[in-house]
């Protein structure tokens, strides 16, 4: 292609509000062009190592015998009103209505749609499991969008389904799906972790998170620093993954060491925990637990209130919220009355089956039919308030130790909760109905192409690894006004073209200087310049990396690039 004809507009300084690398050089190298709030436009080279992350990702999908498909960005809220998720989803579920006035939903993950589509088409057995998998652009009213394509309102997700007879049979399709993840992450030539993992919004249970370490990550890794083990913080001190399962719930009582607490004591320790990120706390009030987990965003602290019974859910954006409700009492908290004192049961890692999250400005709202036991599962008591570096590792083998990570995959085990709420069933080889199995894998495209340029870059641009690069070959003709350099660089064009080698001809009237400084800010593995000894046949090759660089003979070039 020839830089001339191609929509691009490199810039030499940082755009203001891009904080981290991959921002500041995507924008800059004219890869992407912010629209509005964390919606980005993908200029044609943005576009092409778009393309080669996706086609990484279908190869992988195809390989686990996913098939491909693509489902509607638009949704009916009737799809998630059955699932639930109309009313817990929260404020980052981009909602219209149409001209009849009925209400819809942007898709910011699919398993309303996927799930109401195999149920109408998957009536026995015989036919699962089932993989599917789309490459398509999500819908997420982030609070807080920011770091470019890192976190977007508008993203390009691949997001995958199993459906599946049995506990068993996940097990299988959820490992098939992490090993494809392992190869994706892996091909991207990135260093990541898969991480044990919290379940968002998701209502997951067993799950694990694809981590690219990296220093401008909002995740936060406690890994082993001798052992495989490594969770995400909010995980952390999880040992036992408990079965997913209809299996006997944990007895939350059996777990409990009931402690006497002065609501000013439960303040100190959540307060406390603000300050460290992580905690989370059950109590029991006039018969009803309440279970408070505590997050630590290094920006944000979100406090969850749980009622379990009745569920009331709280989502409390800041600080302030909490010791608002820790002085007023739990007067938000609807059926539960302001306490002088609570019972403490345990404080300890959950693993929520059903986990709502609202803005504040919600508070209250109910999500009925929720049980301890049945909808969450007490994994194993561990005391959150004081792990820290250089601790006994949860499994173990070796000690703590604490990185930075950006979230680029998910894979979950997603148990019956979707297929139960939407009535996905099938028939036993007994002739029986059952509830399908399901898991949902999801893998930002947009965003690890992000966290490969945060691994990728240096004082003068982005540095592609060659199957992500939106060219393999950069050739500069540094003054076509010239006829031999022109003629050479032409002959050059048609050659490496000829030869499959994808190329973008700089064919531009700039000056060197400024040719030398796109390239570099490209970050194109090779760049072959056409200079003063055209008239020999001479050009100068020069790798973007390592910064090697030699004078080869125009028939050497081939070879030389293949
Ligand atoms: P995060 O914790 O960063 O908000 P998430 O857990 O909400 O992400 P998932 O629901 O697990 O995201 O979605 C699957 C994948 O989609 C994530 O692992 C991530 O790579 C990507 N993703 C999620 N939100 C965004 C976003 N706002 N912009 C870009 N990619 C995103
Ligand atoms: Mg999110
Ligand atoms: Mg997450
Ligand atoms: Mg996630």
């Amino acid at each position: 292609m020839k830089q001339s004809q191609m929509l691009v507009h490199t810039l030499k300084e940082n755009p203001a509000d891009a904080e981290i690398k991959s921002h500041q050089l995507l924008v800059r190298a004219g890869y992407i062009r912010q629209i509005a709030s964390g919606v980005y436009s993908f200029l044609p080279l943005g576009k092409r190592v778009l393309r080669k992350v996706e086609e990484i990702v279908r190869e992988e999908m195809d390989k686990a015998g996913a098939h491909e498909m693509l489902m509607s960005a638009l949704q009916p809220a009737e799809l998630w009103q059955e699932s639930g998720r109309w009313n817990t989803y929260g404020a980052e579920l981009m909602r219209l209505r149409d001209r009849h006035e009925r209400e819809f939903a942007l898709g910011a993950t699919h398993e309303e749609v996927i799930t109401s589509l195999v149920r109408d088409s998957i009536k026995s057995y015989k036919r699962l499991p089932l993989m599917v998998y789309q490459i398509q652009n999500k819908f997420r009213d982030e609070k807080r969008p920011r770091f470019g394509l890192l976190r977007g309102r508008e993203f390009l997700m691949k997001d995958a389904y199993s459906f599946n007879e049995s506990f068993e049979s996940l097990n299988e399709s959820y490992e098939k799906m992490f090993t494809a993840y392992s190869n994706v992450f892996t091909r991207c030539g990135l260093d990541f972790r898969a991480v044990i993992a919290d379940s968002g919004q998701m209502g997951g249970k067993d799950t694990h998170e694809f981590m690219v370490l990296s220093e401008v990550g909002e995740d936060v890794i406690a890994y082993s620093d001798t052992s495989d083990y490594a969770a995400n913080v909010e995980m952390a001190p999880v040992i036992n993954q408990s079965s997913p399962s209809d299996q006997e719930p944990a007895n939350l009582e059996k777990v409990a060491t009931p402690d006497q607490k002065t609501m000013q004591e439960v303040a100190d320790f959540l307060g406390h925990s603000l300050a460290e990120g992580l905690k989370s706390i059950m109590f029991k009030v006039d018969d009803q637990f309440v279970l408070v987990v505590t997050r630590g965003d290094h920006e944000v602290n979100d406090i969850k209130l749980k009622n379990l019974y009745d569920a009331d859910i709280v989502d409390l954006a800041t600080e302030e919220d909490t010791h608002s409700l820790m002085g007023t009492g739990f007067g938000s908290l609807g059926p539960v009355n302001a306490p002088d004192s609570v019972d403490v049961i345990a404080d300890f890692a959950v693993e929520p089956l059903v986990n709502v999250t609202c803005g504040a400005n919600e508070a209250g709202f109910h999500y009925t039919n929720v049980n301890p036991g049945r909808d969450f599962h007490v994994k194993e008591y561990a005391d959150l308030r004081f792990i820290k570096e250089g601790d006994p590792s949860p499994d173990g083998n070796g000690h703590i130790k604490f990185a930075r990570g950006i979230e680029v995959g998910h894979v979950f085990k997603l148990g019956r909760f979707y297929a139960e709420n939407m009535n996905a069933t099938f028939l036993d080889d007994q002739g029986k109905s059952q509830t399908m199995v399901m898991g949902s894998y999801g893998i930002g495209v947009s965003r690890t192409l992000a966290a490969i340029v945060e691994q990728y870059n240096d004082e003068r641009g982005i540095t592609w690894p060659a199957n992500i690069a939106p060219y393999q070959v950069h050739l500069l003709s540094l003054n076509p006004k010239k006829e031999e350099q022109k003629e050479l660089a032409d002959q050059l064009y048609e050659q490496l073209q000829a030869a499959g080698i994808e190329v973008l001809y700089d064919d531009r009237k700039e000056r060197a200087g400024v040719k030398f400084a796109d390239s570099d800010l490209f970050g194109i593995p090779i760049r072959i310049t056409v200079g003063k000894r055209a008239s020999e046949g001479v050009v100068e090759v020069k790798e973007r990396t390592s910064g090697e660089q030699a004078d080869l003979n125009q028939n050497e070039i081939i070879h030389h690039v293949q």
